[in-house]
């Protein structure tokens, strides 16, 4: 048969047409008002996008360079900060910080596991300076408690900023992050905005810019003051990646019509559809009687899943690649083997979702062994699940009366 690719990976993701034309009609230099007319548009969809009133900027980097740009604009050698780790980017912040010369304060969860705030309570010192955490850990696909940290922060009376990577979180999680007391929070092109690797962006509260007034930390291309002013009148610093900056117009345009034509609802709508995959997921898999890897609190960004006892899950990697064309993700690190990881981050719709769960079904039947297989088991818990999750609103009834107690 046919097999056409199809990337089920947590970054890069796959690619929205419009915005690929758009870039191939990129033809424009960066000094000129056509292109100073583009930067602006695209800086103000952002920040409808995030969700924020701060300026957001845009960086010629993938998502990493906005995690070293937070850590150098923001902290000083010496400063004390708050590392919560659950996964390999997690480590990639207390690596960050240490290279940066703070001193790190480590909370960390078993992989497959989020934080347990009263442990991120204990941790807090007066002195700590900043905290930083995924919104969702995408090596794990396991989904942070954003909210439930900036009000254990906001509690405490602590001053520490919050320093939050959404790369994955952003347009998959329900992210309030004026609301919620973020004060730094990052995304990446190569995810939910459904364009190619190479842009990274990132908002900054006013406390966060505050604190960059006192940095000491060196910096020269991620200078985000730098950055910010040039941002002001429409230009970037260095040269820009034009030609992703246009895709991103194109493709912010195609979540505000999600929204019929309003952005943050198109936004709103982009998380409600990857919540709805991931869970169809979920239900599909544990259906198959596979178990999830991160099941106390899943992301809807990444279903990562346990092979059966003694079966290298690089097996179903590779069967489903080999067989359907189908890219899911092996585990990182140590982790490699023993879990896979199906994507739900930007453009996957219903067709894609039942199509992976039926191509894993072809998968356990030829090659898992599992106990009453049958086909069918794991698309009908999918199907379920979509049908329950976009039935019509049913009007509001009044509650049963409770049962007379015998
Ligand atoms: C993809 C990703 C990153 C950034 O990785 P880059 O390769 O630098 O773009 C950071 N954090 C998370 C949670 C990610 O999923």
């Amino acid at each position: 048969m046919i097999r056409k690719t199809r990337l089920f990976t947590p970054g890069p993701t796959p690619l929205l047409p419009a915005a690929q034309f758009a870039m191939a009609a990129a033809d424009i230099h960066h000094r000129t008002p056509e292109f100073r007319a583009l930067y602006e548009r695209v800086l103000g969809q952002l920040k409808t996008f995030v969700g924020t009133k701060n300026d957001v900027l845009l960086l010629a980097s993938s998502g990493t360079g906005a995690m070293e740009a937070a850590v150098s604009n923001l902290t000083s050698p010496g400063d004390r900060v708050l590392v919560l780790s659950a996964g390999k980017f997690g480590e990639r912040w207390e690596a960050l910080t240490k290279a940066f010369g703070c001193q790190v304060d480590l909370v960390s969860a078993p992989y497959g596991e989020t934080l347990a705030p009263s442990e991120v309570k204990k941790a807090l010192r007066p002195e700590t300076k900043a905290v930083f955490v995924q919104a969702t850990e995408s090596s794990t696909g396991v989904r942070h408690d954003i909210q439930g940290i900036g009000r254990l922060l906001g509690e405490s009376g602590s001053e520490a900023l919050l320093i939050v990577d959404g790369i994955t979180g952003l347009g998959t999680t329900k992210l309030d992050v004026d609301g919620w007391g973020v004060d730094v929070i990052i995304g990446g092109s190569q995810k939910a905005v459904m364009i190619p690797p190479g842009l990274a962006y990132l908002s900054l509260s006013e406390r966060a810019w505050k604190a960059a007034e006192t940095s000491k930390n060196p910096r020269y291309y991620f200078d985000l003051k730098k950055e910010l002013k040039n941002a002001k009148k429409g230009e970037s610093s260095y040269t820009p990646a034009v030609a992703l900056i246009a895709a991103l117009g194109a493709a912010l345009d195609y979540i505000a019509v999600q929204g019929g034509g309003d952005l943050a609802a198109g936004r709103d709508a982009l998380v409600e559809n990857a919540e709805t995959c991931a869970a169809m997921t979920r239900a599909a898999v544990e259906a198959l009687g596979l178990k999830l890897f991160a099941p106390s609190a899943p992301s809807a960004a990444a279903t990562a899943v346990l092979p059966p006892a003694g079966v290298d899950s690089g097996v179903i990697v590779k069967e489903l690649k080999s067989r359907f064309a189908a890219i899911v993700t092996n585990g990182q690190g140590e982790m490699k083997g023993r879990i896979f990881r199906i994507a739900h981050i930007g453009l996957f719709d219903y067709m894609d979702t039942i199509a992976i769960i039926g191509a894993l079904e072809q998968v356990a039947a030829a090659n898992l062994n599992l106990p009453g297989f049958a086909f069918g088991q794991a698309l009908a818990a999918a199907q379920q699940v979509f049908a329950e999750r976009s039935a019509p609103a049913k009007t509001e009834k009044a509650p049963e009366p409770e049962l007379a107690k015998a």
